[in-house]
């Protein structure tokens, strides 16, 4: 199905249509076919393209960008023009993958279809400029481009079987003629594949990324950016995604975790979208729809000035209180800041008790905790994370369609850059140090790496590295908690309307989402996805039956609220979907606990992921983790290279 829910629909529909011209050739290909492969409409497909041909120009488009980004580096002063020239043109031919067809329909169209032959014109100039520009002659760049083009079109007719090979081939001849080293009988014969010939090329570093969730595909995309940098993302279960990870049942979209950004227009997400070109919507949960039940009554969430003149509770007095409250926080001078943790500040403060229990629940919302972990949150967390929230403009959206919308751009950039693999159900087993290069071990391969990004939870990467020199400087991390919840998604055949899409219960410390009301994009005509999620807590029960009994209750009261709230519901559940021990964040933000730092002295790796140092909470972490690593990492390849 050609739905939001599971990839833009552009690009899902560039990709289908560059497979279908693949295995048929571009001729044999009509729209129709291309719209019934994709499941969409007529109108939906020319709200999007033109023509076939703007599908198929896709192709020397994004030769286009690798050539830009090439242009746009900056390389070690003194080096040889020539490494530069090979890599580029070598990165170029990986990057057209293993279709020799496709290539063969650009080049015979590119003569009839204008839009496909301006295309073609547009890379062969930016390919000649650059060229030009490193060698500062136009005469041997036109000549390096026809080897290039023209060892492309041999290969799409047939007469190479390894487009890389023969390149490689083709450069070697072309270099030596160019340097006037060609010399008549001997080396002419010669078959190049035998001689053992070199091709100088520009020096890349190797970078691994260990885990393929929100951290890991963020990390990897932004090093994809760079030509400097070439490697592999490993993901060791068969899905991509991690905790974002999304899937289809029954005409509904779930996912593993929920997809939630708070306050977007200041979260992270909004440099990822600048900065990796990514295309996404959102919509913004109705704040009129965000209610509270406490003990009989349900009363609108304060959420805002309306919502809170509104709110049963807060009495009046109170209400003025907490509009002092939320200012001193926008301003950043609220007491709270100073003080180790949120219980120490309610401890200290003269508000009354409905005011305390306010504050409590925010935290528990926010931060998906417990009333116990809430007041371990230290003051500077809380005051950081509210003063961004209060200041936003759209405190609560979804990206419509779920995280897969995401992640698959992610991934898609990543392996259009030519310079990546990802590698899924490739879990790393083993890492060493050996001759100045990271070994890393899977059930495929041992491959050296110069440098490597851990993407995961801090508890796993404190276990790959058990063992190794460096497990002495992951001790402080080992002891850490996660924060964990019951999550109980259902989809019902039918909506079940009421008049909030979020019902929190202040009581029992869980709430429901009408996930649905805000992403439609998620359910099959007619239907409703609920989530209920509860908080728990972790504190120490006598054994296991406890603790199962513990989470047996919990489950129980969350079905009570449904049952209280959503009438019927029972009856129309057509996928369920529960889990007991569900990791929202790897690392709980309460006072013991240690936030990964993205470097550590005397460690050599880049930490990323939810559990490590950046802004933000839960997926925010993921992202905005990743983007500091990949930069950290990046300034490191500048100066690497340049030496
Ligand atoms: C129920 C629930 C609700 C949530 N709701 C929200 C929300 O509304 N808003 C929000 O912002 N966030 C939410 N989150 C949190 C968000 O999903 C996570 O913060 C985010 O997905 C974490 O991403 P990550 O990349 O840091 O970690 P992960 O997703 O855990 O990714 C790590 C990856 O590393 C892989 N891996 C581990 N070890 C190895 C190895 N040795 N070799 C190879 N691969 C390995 C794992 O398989 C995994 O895929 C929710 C989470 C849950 C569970």
């Amino acid at each position: 199905m050609w739905r939001a829910s599971t990839r833009t629909k552009r690009a899902h529909a560039v990709e289908t249509a560059l497979r279908l011209f693949a295995e048929r050739g571009y001729d044999q290909v009509s729209v129709s076919d291309i719209i019934e492969a994709t499941g969409t409409s007529k109108g939906t497909f020319y709200h999007y393209f033109h023509s076939k041909q703007e599908l198929l120009s896709e192709l020397p488009l994004r030769q286009l960008a690798i050539v830009e980004a090439w242009t746009q580096r900056a390389f070690a002063q003194g080096a040889s023009p020539a490494g530069r020239v090979n890599s580029l043109l070598l990165e170029l031919a990986k990057a057209l993958g293993d279709s020799p067809r496709l290539v063969r329909s650009l080049y015979s169209m590119s003569g009839q279809e204008p839009l496909l032959g301006k295309a073609q014109q547009q890379l062969a100039a930016a390919l000649i400029d650059c060229l030009a520009h490193w060698l500062e002659d136009r005469r041997k760049a036109v000549y390096l481009h026809d080897i290039y083009s023209g060892t492309l079109w041999s290969w799409a007719a047939g007469a190479h079987p390894d487009l890389e090979e023969a390149l490689r081939s083709n450069l070697y001849w072309a270099w030596r003629g160019i340097n006037n080293e060609t010399q008549s009988g001997h080396d002419n014969q010669e078959s190049p594949d035998s001689t053992g010939m070199a091709l100088e090329e520009e020096p890349v570093m190797e970078v691994a990324v260990i885990g393929g969730g929100l951290a890991g595909l963020t990390a990897a995309a932004y090093l994809s950016q760079s030509p400097g940098v070439r490697g592999v993302v490993f993901e060791r279960s068969p899905q991509w995604g991690g905790r974002a990870f999304t899937y289809e049942k029954s005409g509904f979209t779930l996912n593993y975790g929920a997809h939630a950004i708070y306050g977007i227009d200041r979260h992270t997400i909004a440099k990822l979208e600048k900065e990796l070109d990514l295309n996404f919507s959102s919509k913004q949960v109705d704040k009129r729809k965000v209610m509270y039940e406490k003990g009989e009554k349900v009363t609108p969430a304060p959420l805002d000035f309306v919502n809170l003149v509104k709110t049963d509770v807060l009495s009046a007095g109170q209400k003025v209180r907490f509009v002092a409250e939320i200012s001193a926080m926008i301003a950043n001078i609220h007491q709270l800041r100073k003080y180790p943790t949120l219980g120490d500040y309610l401890a200290e403060t003269s508000q009354d008790e409905d005011l305390k229990e306010l504050w409590e629940h925010l935290v528990c919302s926010n931060f998906f905790i417990s009333p116990e972990d809430a007041r371990r949150v230290p003051g500077h967390v809380i005051s950081d994370y509210y003063h961004n929230l209060f200041l936003s403009q759209k405190p609560v959206n979804y990206i419509l369609g779920s995280w897969a919308v995401i992640t698959n751009q992610l991934k898609a950039k990543i392996e259009s850059s030519g310079r990546w693999e990802t590698a899924v159900q490739e879990g790393v087993d083993g890492i060493r140090y050996e001759n100045g290069k990271y070994l890393l071990t899977t059930k495929n391969r041992e491959q050296a790496f110069d440098r490597v990004v851990f993407a995961m939870p801090s508890q796993q990467v404190v276990k790959l590295l058990k063992g190794t020199p460096w497990e002495p400087f992951m001790a402080d991390y080992e002891a850490n908690t996660a924060t964990e919840v019951l999550v109980y998604d259902v989809g019902l055949s039918h909506v079940v309307n009421r008049p909030f899409s979020y019902i929190s219960d202040m009581n029992n410390k869980m709430f429901i989402t009408d996930v649905s009301a805000t992403d439609h994009t998620l359910v099959p005509e007619g239907g409703q996805l609920l989530q209920g999620v509860a908080y728990l807590s972790d504190e120490s029960f006598g054994g296991d039956t406890d603790r199962r009994a513990y989470l047996d209750e919990r489950q129980a009261q969350m079905e009570a609220l449904f049952d209280r709230h959503y009438p019927g519901w029972r009856d129309a559940v057509t996928v369920k979907r529960m889990s007991k021990k569900a990791m929202v964040q790897s690392v709980k933000n309460v006072a013991g606990n240690r936030l990964l730092p993205n470097r550590m002295e005397s460690v050599p790796f880049y930490f990323c992921g939810d559990g490590c140092a950046g802004k933000g909470e839960l997926a925010e972490r993921a992202f905005s983790s990743a983007r500091i690593a990949a930069k950290m990492l990046l300034e490191q390849v500048e100066l690497a290279l340049a030496k």
